[in-house]
């Protein structure tokens, strides 16, 4: 499969129904879902590799990286109905086998896995609504995979936090995001804005 193969078959997928503000649930777009998994499957964190997506809402990342030959997703949400359609589109592909639904907040997973993805609440809504999804990546893997706003004072954040966790960034790439503008402003249909995809990796020897 190629990427641009990958982020259309990602775009084609179903949405959320009835997106909740308050959980911010804006689906990964195809391209970036895409971005994001191959930056991963080429540095081997995807292939036969037991994969967590916290937050996977309609199951973009989870379908996408059983499509690159993850053995298997656990797909961690807490929102019933955004599991419904995350199900739906896991038949739609046929990898029920890949993926394993765990129906609850993201603190309350527990496992260990080779490679955590994740596209968490930016916290435009509550802010910091992204820390509790950062420390349960941090507790369940060496390596993750997070989307997190282009701005300095969130890079700042993550900077801090991520050191003060033990890990290290490897991989900051910034791409365009489009968020369906009902969940800012309604001048415009969809807000463009930058995000920071970003692959952090355990530094040797920190627990
Ligand atoms: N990657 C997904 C969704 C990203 S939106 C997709 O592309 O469809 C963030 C998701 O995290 C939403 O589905 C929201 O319901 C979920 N969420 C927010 N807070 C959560 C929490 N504390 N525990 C589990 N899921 C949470």
């Amino acid at each position: 499969m190629k990427k641009k193969h990958l982020a259309m078959v990602l775009s084609r997928l179903e949405g959320f129904r009835n997106p909740k503000p308050e959980l911010e649930q804006y689906r990964t777009p195809g391209s970036v879902a895409a971005d994001l998994l191959w930056l991963a499957l080429s540095m081997g964190d995807i292939e036969n590799k037991v994969v967590a997506d916290l937050g996977a809402g309609t199951g973009v990342l989870t379908v996408g990286a059983c499509l690159l030959g993850a053995v298997k997703v656990y797909a961690v949400e807490k929102d019933a109905s955004a599991l419904e359609v995350l199900m739906h589109n896991v038949r739609a592909h046929s990898i029920e086998e890949c993926v394993e639904v765990v129906h609850s907040d993201v603190s309350e997973f527990s496992g260990r896995v080779d490679t955590v993805v994740m596209n968490p609440p930016f916290g435009s809504q509550n802010p910091h609504a992204d820390r509790p999804f950062l420390i349960k990546a941090f507790e369940v893997s060496d390596v993750v995979y997070s989307i997190h706003l282009a701005k300095p004072a969130v890079r700042r954040f993550i900077e801090a936090f991520v050191g003060d966790a033990g890990f290290s960034i490897t991989h900051r790439v910034t791409l365009p995001f489009e968020i369906p503008a009902q969940f800012f402003f309604h001048r415009k249909r969809l807000e463009r804005i930058r995000v920071d995809v970003y692959r952090f990796q355990r530094i040797a020897g920190r627990k």
